[in-house]
């Protein structure tokens, strides 16, 4: 079996994964039929050129007009549970922390009960119809400041759905303090969900510190810029802060300008735990499959340091402690399985 036949059939885990980020081409297709005065092609094709991105500035436009195209409490079920198909199916996912930013959907009109009905129902089914366990992350859209913070947290709080498992933060790093979010992220952890915020993925090291100080970070989004700081470095190591690493992401947002010069391995020696994430897989062009040969090519990894990034993972996950042995069975079978397989 090729490493590339090993990764495909691995059982693994996601832990940075965006919701409306994960929608692709044929997701949109069927969204886009449904609300066909939204300007997005449903024709498979237009959408190919659709999601051939020039820029960045093009890929937020893109992001944004799916985004457009979810507008009622059906089309957030659909778009969840196809994702949830397409998770499974195609990336032998057991297991995802969905990153679903339910402001900017109550923003255009779905309320919030609706929207937490709708994705528990899909949750629900995904399990039942493919086995795969998923969990929430509610994350603030930092660009939008306070009022953004506010109602997340009003709707992690007080509309909670026991699959809440983490409270994040994304958007544009540039121009928005981690520290005006501390006493909410404060008030979510009290609250008992994981702190999970992006951070150093387009800014330098100090927006790191402030999410592990400010905001009390179990694990990062991205992270980047930690190579820069061995001072970091050390402390994410020495207080087991994992890193959510999105290698293909990196170089698509032009955090990282090549992949030959990404950051991954310099976190690895530094005994930092790592685990491989897609984040808006069809928007960049990849899949989690491919996210993990990129890091086995970064790291130079066989199949049994591949299994072990995947075991990082379901260590790192908020799931449930009888799911986390079940996966971490399930791969180290996959890897029994090839070591003992007769090679032709
Ligand atoms: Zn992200």
């Amino acid at each position: 079996m090729s490493l590339h036949d090993f990764i495909t059939g691995l059982p693994k885990a996601e832990l940075h994964v965006h919701h409306v980020g994960s929608a692709s081409p044929r997701i949109v297709s069927e969204l886009a039929a449904r609300h066909p005065g939204a300007g997005v092609p449903s024709d498979l094709e237009g959408l190919e050129r659709f999601f051939t991105f020039r820029d960045f500035a093009h890929f937020i436009e893109v992001y944004l007009a799916v985004v457009d195209l979810v507008r009622t409490p059906e089309d957030v079920r659909t778009l969840t549970y196809e994702v949830a198909r397409e998770m499974a199916e195609g990336q032998q996912l057991r297991y995802a922390e969905l990153t679903c930013t339910p402001y900017t959907s109550v923003l255009r009109g779905i309320p919030i009960d609706p929207y937490t009905e709708a994705i528990e129902d899909a949750r629900v089914a995904a399990e039942r119809d493919f086995g795969l366990v998923l969990r929430w992350i509610y994350d603030i859209p930092g660009e939008l400041g306070i009022p953004a913070a506010d109602a997340t947290l009003e709707y992690a709080l007080e509309h909670r759905t026991d699959a809440l498992v983490g409270f994040g933060l994304g958007g544009p790093e540039i121009g928005v303090p981690r520290a005006q979010f501390r006493e909410r992220f404060e008030r979510a952890r009290a609250a008992g969900l994981h702190s999970v915020p992006h951070a150093g993925e387009t800014t330098g090291p100090e927006t790191i510190w402030e999410s592990v100080r400010l905001l009390g970070a179990e694990r990062i989004g991205h992270g980047c810029s930690a190579a820069q700081d061995p001072e970091l470095l050390a402390h994410l190591a020495g207080s087991g802060i994992v890193l959510e690493v999105c290698p293909t992401s990196n170089v698509a947002t032009r955090a990282v300008d090549r992949i030959e010069d990404h950051p991954l391995r310099s976190f690895v020696d530094a005994g930092v735990t790592v685990t491989i994430n897609s984040d808006d897989p069809p928007m960049f062009a990849t899949t989690l499959n491919h996210d993990y040969e990129v890091a086995a090519g970064l790291l130079d990894l066989d199949e049994s340091g591949v299994a072990a990034l995947a075991r990082a993972a379901v260590d790192a996950s908020f799931a449930p402690a009888d799911v986390k042995a079940r996966i971490t069975g399930e791969i180290d079978d996959h890897l029994r399985r090839e070591l003992f397989s007769p090679n032709p």
